[in-house]
């Protein structure tokens, strides 16, 4: 019995129905992913205790002789991954990532533009809801209607004309590579800072199989605990010369003490990153998501912009006549746990929508490979096919748990997180 266990069992029983519950399902969130033993042992370290106001060297606190050293590992580390010039490894997350960067680098009523919300631009990038939307006059770019990816001639048009200060590149479920030099160039020619939010794509960049922004943006913000398998947190990267102006938009611009436990994690999940292995499992997660895309289009089932580059794909449910939400709910009862999206020019609201998210990293990082991939594909068409249908949903989770349970999950079982082999 754990610790846990004799001082509150009533927590304890809630995490070990929470760790069946990550075993026995198929994750597909496109956002979420599990991290290793070793991450998870450092984020729950007795860094928890230490208050480090400051940065290492320059701390406001007493104490600090060990932070300084984590801190400095996990940047130096950081920097090495990207190959960045400057990193900042405490943003507790990403959302505030994006507002100590927009603080550093924009007044409010600034001009900043950023992907459309409900084509798969972040809340962060704008929602009038969010910090961002009331804080900064934010002017969305969309996708070209016919293909469905970003409409570059669209961005320079409004870039020319609005003269932001900052431009977004990067979003939340846009299935295709983004062309980050093509962004720098229009930024250039608007005089505004590029920055790129990779929160999802990160693990692809450091895996190097997704065109990387850092030589080409000014800033760089990303969470580290999506494809990048890190804990929950974020980290942002600049330019040496914007290096000053990022570090106080962290502190003291929007936080407090920086979160040691998950910068000791950050620094375990670097380190992973920057083994061979870690490019083996980036390059599968594409694959996986290659085939499962695949599989769903032979089945007539129609994916936003025809496909995929990367780790998601989005899936229009009009094509199986019913809605994100109802192929959300569908596929929960059958053990596989994804989420619903708008799709681009989205006839439904964002409550109920029209698309489904589905990714790959999660179950990539289970060891899964192009074969499971056909397994689980053959089990959503099932699903999606049938919505309604008891009989399928109790047949394909039953199916669905005793498949997962073979595929050991990295940090809950003893697998190792290192999913595939070139
Ligand atoms: C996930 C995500 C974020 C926000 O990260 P949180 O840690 O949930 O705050 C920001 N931007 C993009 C593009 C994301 O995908």
């Amino acid at each position: 019995m754990s610790i846990l266990h004799r001082a509150d069992p009533e927590v304890a029983a809630i995490i070990d129905d929470e760790r069946t519950r990550q075993i026995e399902s198929l994750e597909m969130i496109a956002s979420e992913n599990y991290a290793s033993a070793a991450v998870l042992e450092a984020t729950g370290s007795v860094f928890t205790n230490k208050y480090a106001e400051g940065y290492p060297g320059k701390r406001y606190y007493a104490g600090n002789q060990h932070s300084d050293r984590l801190e400095q590992l996990a940047i130096d580390r950081a920097k090495q991954l990207f190959g960045a010039e400057h990193a900042n490894v405490q943003p507790t997350s990403g959302a505030e990532a994006n507002m100590a960067a927009y603080l550093a680098f924009a007044n409010p009523g600034d001009t900043i533009m950023g992907m459309e919300l409900s084509q798969g631009g972040h809340l962060t990038h704008g929602s009038p809801v969010n910090f961002s939307g009331r804080l900064y006059r934010f002017v969305p770019y969309t996708v070209d209607r016919e293909t469905e990816t970003i409409d570059m001639a669209e961005v320079r048009r409004l870039a020319l004309e609005h003269r932001p200060r900052i431009i977004v590149s990067g979003a939340t479920a846009y299935p295709r590579t983004i062309d980050f030099a093509a962004f720098a160039e229009i930024a250039r020619e608007a005089g505004a800072l590029l920055m790129a939010d990779i929160s999802h794509i990160a693990g692809l960049v450091a895996g190097g199989v997704h065109p990387s922004p850092v030589p080409c943006a000014d800033i760089v913000t990303t969470t580290t605990h999506k494809t990048l398998r890190g804990p929950r947190g974020a980290l942002a990267l600049c330019k040496a010369e914007h290096a000053e102006a990022l570090d106080r938009g962290v502190f003291p611009g929007t936080q407090g003490g920086p979160h040691l436990h998950s910068i000791a994690a950050k620094a375990v999940a670097f380190g992973e990153a920057l083994r061979p292995e870690f490019k083996a499992y980036a390059a599968q997660v594409v694959r996986n998501a290659a085939v499962l895309a695949e599989e769903l289009m032979r089945a007539g089932i129609r994916l936003v912009s025809g496909g995929t580059d990367n780790h998601l794909i989005l899936v229009d449910c009009n094509s199986v006549g019913i809605s994100g939400l109802k192929a959300q709910n569908a596929l929960q009862g059958a053990g596989i746990i994804t989420n619903r999206n708008t799709i681009p020019y989205d006839q439904r609201s964002a409550y109920v929508t029209s698309g489904l998210r589905l990714g790959t990293p999660a179950l990539t990082s289970r060891g899964m490979k192009e074969d499971e991939m056909r397994r689980v594909a053959a089990w959503i068409i099932r699903v999606l096919k049938d919505p309604d249908g008891e009989g399928v949903r109790d047949a394909v989770r039953a199916e669905v748990a005793e498949f997962a349970r073979a595929y050991p999950v990295p940090g809950i079982t003893d697998a190792e997180p290192v999913a595939a082999t070139a």
